[in-house]
């Protein structure tokens, strides 16, 4: 029968509506949400007989169940848990640094009730939402005044424009970097209204060319952690100590934005030196910006720290308003900030660190751990070893420090790209997905970062291997 015809047989909305089958939906979700999804269906229903890519009408069974099923999906979201097993710690397109207990705990507090996010109970007057952080990173990092955005990116911008806008800004010419495609200095700087005054070579900028290059157009003097990558050989960096004695000579300010930013050495926990804040801070930086994701472990947040003649200036900026941190942020910084407090403890309740800092044979016995359940799993698809590998710690933190890990190494029988990428494809699609690291036709699971070995086995349990379609004779 041609399509035209059937149309007839198609059941109004309001028949399927009104239909026994529907009625726990109905209940569950409402008659609007419904009655849109029935009109939706039908549509498409009506199309595909037209166009003859269907050639009958579905019973009001079928119909109600698709209805249901649409309803399902729709609530489920696209944002989702993972486990990232890629080898990097701080992943950008993963979400960065997973948040400790006591932080969640209080994002709900705080979340789900009013709060004094602005409000100052000892004088019942209005207060300033950046109290809450103030004094603990003022005591932690050792700044005078501290203000929070909602990124570093944020910071950065938002420190230029106040700092600079109109006037030029002095920068080594090997610190123009570029983080992630879309954060590149020489762009932040003309949206900060700041004009971009190059100093030194790429690989070697000596103190005189600061020197050189300052006139009555400079507005700030500024360094930039190269973050994601080194420069090596005959190289030659100005420190942030010499640039702010060149900026306490001139009367000029000086910025330094560490991208990453930590607070702690990292050396203790057998990382490589990165300069922390407090350290860029004594050399005599006027204001230090920071990420609240990367090495700190936190939220994202742009942290400002620094003078509190600048830091003033900065808050009273009107873009601050346009950039600031939510109540979630700030009390999720401040949980995060208490931990650093007790240094004993840091790198056991701090994810964070308690990834970067676990050792190698820790993570060679999760990966033994899990070792049978996968090679039980691929049988005759993969074979499954656990190997030596290496972690870096990512977003542009330390980017050429290796970190000794182990990974299960999954290789295909079929050693063709399909098969690892059919493989792949199964591991993402888990209940909770799993995400590794392709590598020499090996697909790689860093077990650096595997919190729950026990999670990861029974989700494998649940799967049955034919629906993964990993099987050829399937
Ligand atoms: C990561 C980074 C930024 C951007 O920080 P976000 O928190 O991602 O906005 C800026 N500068 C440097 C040097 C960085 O490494």
């Amino acid at each position: 029968m041609s399509g035209n015809l059937l149309l007839k047989d198609i059941p109004s909305v309001d028949k399927l509506l009104g239909s026994e089958e529907l009625e726990p939906v109905v209940d569950a979700h409402g008659h609007t949400r419904v009655r849109e999804t029935i009109r939706e269906l039908l549509d498409q229903i009506r199309s595909d007989l037209l166009d003859g890519n269907s050639s009958e009408v579905p019973s009001i069974q079928a119909l109600s169940d698709e209805v249901s099923e649409r309803i399902t999906r729709k609530n489920h979201g696209t944002l989702t848990q993972v486990i990232n097993l890629t080898g990097t710690v701080l992943h950008t397109n993963l979400g960065r640094a997973v948040l400790p207990g006591n932080a969640l705990d209080a994002i709900a507090t705080v979340a789900g009730a009013n709060s004094n996010l602005e409000f100052d109970l000892a004088s019942g007057k209005r207060g300033d939402r950046d109290t809450h952080i103030e004094a603990l990173l003022a005591e932690l990092t050792g700044a005078e005044a501290v203000t929070v955005v909602n990124n570093n990116a944020a910071a950065v911008l938002l420190s230029l424009n106040t700092l600079a806008a109109g006037k030029e800004v002095c920068i080594s010419r090997g610190e123009l970097v570029e983080i992630g495609g879309s954060f590149r200095i020489p762009e932040v700087m003309e949206k900060s209204n700041c004009r971009l005054r190059e100093v030194g070579a790429t690989n070697r900028t000596h103190l005189k060319d600061y020197r050189n290059a300052i006139t009555d157009q400079t507005g700030l003097l500024l360094k930039v952690h190269t973050s994601n990558y080194e420069i090596r050989g005959f190289t030659q960096e100005v420190s942030y100590r010499e640039v702010s004695e060149l900026a306490g000579e001139t009367g000029l300010p000086f910025m330094a934005d560490l991208g990453s930013g930590t607070l702690v050495d990292l050396e203790q926990y057998g990382l490589e030196h990165e300069p922390t804040v407090q350290e860029v801070l004594a050399a005599g930086a006027d204001i230090v910006t920071f990420s609240g994701d990367k090495l700190l472990g936190g939220p994202q947040a742009g942290i400002i720290a620094g003078k509190k003649v600048y830091v003033d200036a900065i808050k009273k900026n009107p873009l601050k308003r346009a950039l600031r941190v939510d109540k979630m942020t700030i009390t999720a910084l401040t949980e995060v900030l208490k931990l650093y407090l007790e240094p004993e403890t840091l790198a056991e309740r701090l994810p964070t660190l308690r990834h970067l800092s676990r050792p190698a044979g820790d993570i060679e016995t999760i990966a033994r751990q899990v070792e049978p359940h996968l090679t039980k799993f691929f049988k005759d698809v993969a074979s499954i070893d656990v190997v030596d590998t290496h972690s870096q710690i990512g977003s542009g933190a330390l980017p050429l420090d290796q970190i000794p890990s182990f990974a299960i190494a999954i290789t295909p029988v079929a050693n063709s790209d399909a098969a690892l990428q059919a493989i792949s494809k199964a591991f993402r699609e888990l209940p909770i997905p799993v995400i590794g690291r392709l590598s020499d036709g090996q697909m790689m699971l860093d077990c650096r970062t595997l919190d729950d070995p026990g999670e990861f086995i029974r989700q494998l349990e649940q799967l049955q291997q034919d629906h993964l379609a990993l099987h050829p004779d399937h």
